[in-house]
């Protein structure tokens, strides 16, 4: 009955009997999220108005971003690429909302795909898990091939549903490693990750692996072709835990 949703042939996640990607990794249990999502706090850094993409550019190159932005929403234009805050910042509690597509189509990660990439290399996924399958770590508000989330908690195609992240940036000695990324998700409202510890930036088919980059980085949302929505971004810097 099993379909085929994930790898097999892909190398094998340290500390676990499963491949990247493995579609036989055990799938998030579904849990039900409660009925609301939270409002931008007084010193909250506001990253999308819901009026303009003034605060984003294209994240390949200088272009502009060009995504559709209506109704207080903006929503992946397919094909025009990936965009970027113009903002760059590290340490932080992020908030932002989304909404799969209404219409459902396709199926595994061809159905609403999306991405919230922390300093543009860290992918927590967007997707719609809402019944359908694909492996666990890539399923919605999985850390991209590397951590599933402890639950399923989507809602249904269309509604809006949030993400509460907070972020510690990677630190970097010349090209080594002091302390890796780590990093706590609420998918609307119910913990997903608790002091989860990437081992790398996001990549697809192969082991993440650190390479230094700065302690700061822009938000990038992923253009991966589905029509998803976002709306609602802000995010209030937090001091890093080794600045005193
Ligand atoms: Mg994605």
């Amino acid at each position: 009955m099993a379909k085929n949703i994930g790898y097999g042939d892909t190398p094998t996640l340290p500390g676990t009997p499963y491949h990247v990607h493995d579609g036989n990794r055990p799938q998030p249990k579904v849990v039900t999220p409660g009925a609301t999502a939270g409002e931008a706090p007084s010193d909250a850094v506001a990253l999308f108005d819901g009026k303009d993409l003034s605060g984003w550019k294209s994240a390949a190159g200088e272009g502009e971003a060009k995504w559709k932005v209506e109704n207080g929403y903006m929503e992946v234009a397919p094909g025009t690429g990936d965009i970027r805050t113009k903002e760059e910042f590290g340490d932080c509690q992020l908030h932002l909302e989304f909404a799969t597509p209404s219409v459902v189509k396709g199926e595994s990660q061809g159905r609403g795909n999306s991405g919230v990439f922390l300093m543009g290399l860290y992918e927590i996924q967007v997707l719609d898990c809402y019944d359908n399958l694909t492996y666990p770590d890539g399923s919605t508000a999985s850390i991209y091939g590397e951590y599933p989330p402890l639950v399923n908690a989507c809602r249904k195609p269309g509604e809006w549903q949030s993400y509460d992240i907070l972020w510690k940036a990677p630190c970097f000695e010349g090209d080594n490693l002091l302390s890796p990324a780590l990093v706590t998700v609420l998918f609307n409202g119910i913990v997903v990750h608790h002091a989860a510890q990437p081992i790398g930036p996001t990549g697809h088919r192969n082991l993440a692996e650190y390479f230094p980059h700065p302690p700061v980085g822009p938000l990038k949302l992923q253009d991966h072709g589905d029509l998803v929505r976002y709306r609602n971004i802000w995010y209030r810097p937090l001091k890093g835990y080794d600045e005193g």
